[in-house]
């Protein structure tokens, strides 16, 4: 578990709590439910703004991926109408603009205790989420916000697939991504599969489509392929998804894409 000195030093200058101002419209008590939307990536659900909703899936598959941080499901949240913590000025999570990560393992308190890889916050602070854990009175590690408007909302998108996308910028990484997501959302289900004797076979299905997909993915994706093989073997021991994900974003996310055709 980091030290609270590993992680990134707050940015200066940074005008927090100005949503409203940022053209946000308006948050707690008057919730604009109507522009909030659901996003499902990094294995985990949340609700936020629909202007944010691509960038938040980004950053949460990236979170996930880049940096073998499991998010939690029951742990992780988004919008919700309600004002700060023992006050009486609105969240930025009553506009969508807040989401929280595993919120029991990086809890709003003093002292500080995250276990966030230190590598998670400058990425989402270059997208535009000031981080909870640089606020000065208590920190709040779980929390990461958008301090900026919707017209930055653009520039911080590019900037989260140059981030992000770089590594394999075209549709065959991309759909592998999905599948992987799918494999990381359902696994909960899968945790209580002994409960549940359909679980097993909904795993059997997402593996069989992983399988599929790096099949019809250039040669670029033979590394996934072969990692998709081992995952219809994980299928007998669902205990080894875990690390089977890990192998297969890896090698998607450790190769160089191919060539160009001569
Ligand atoms: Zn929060």
């Amino acid at each position: 578990m980091p030290r609270r000195d590993a992680y990134m030093k707050r940015p200066h200058g940074v005008s927090l709590d100005r949503a409203q101002e940022n053209g946000w419209g308006s948050g707690w008590p008057h919730c604009q439910t109507s522009k909030i939307v659901e996003v499902r990536a990094g294995g985990v659900k949340v609700n936020v703004r629909r202007e944010l909703a691509e960038l938040v899936a980004l950053l949460l598959n990236a979170t996930v991926a880049m940096h073998h941080y499991r998010l939690k499901a029951h742990d992780t949240g988004g919008y919700n109408c309600r004002s700060i913590r023992n006050s009486d000025k609105p969240s930025n999570h009553s506009w969508g603009l807040a989401v929280d990560l595993n919120w029991n393992d990086n809890p709003f308190q003093k002292p500080f205790k995250s276990n966030l890889p230190v590598g998670v916050i400058p990425m989402w602070w270059n997208c535009g989420f000031y981080w909870g854990g640089w606020y000065s009175t208590k920190p709040d590690p779980m929390h990461f916000e958008y301090v900026f408007t919707p017209a930055d909302v653009p520039r911080h998108l590019r900037k989260a697939k140059e981030l992000i996308m770089s590594f394999r910028d075209d549709g065959d990484a991309r759909v592998l991504m999905w599948r992987i997501e799918g494999l990381l959302a359902m696994r909960e289900t899968i945790d209580n599969h002994a409960t549940n004797p359909n679980e097993p076979n909904k795993l059997g299905m997402a593996v069989n489509a992983i399988a599929a997909d790096a099949r019809r993915a250039a040669d670029s994706a033979r590394a996934a392929q072969a990692a998709a093989e081992a995952a219809k073997a994980a299928v007998l021991d669902p205990a080894a998804l875990e690390t089977l994900l890990e192998r297969v974003v890896r090698r998607v996310l450790a190769e160089q894409p191919p060539a160009p055709p001569a």
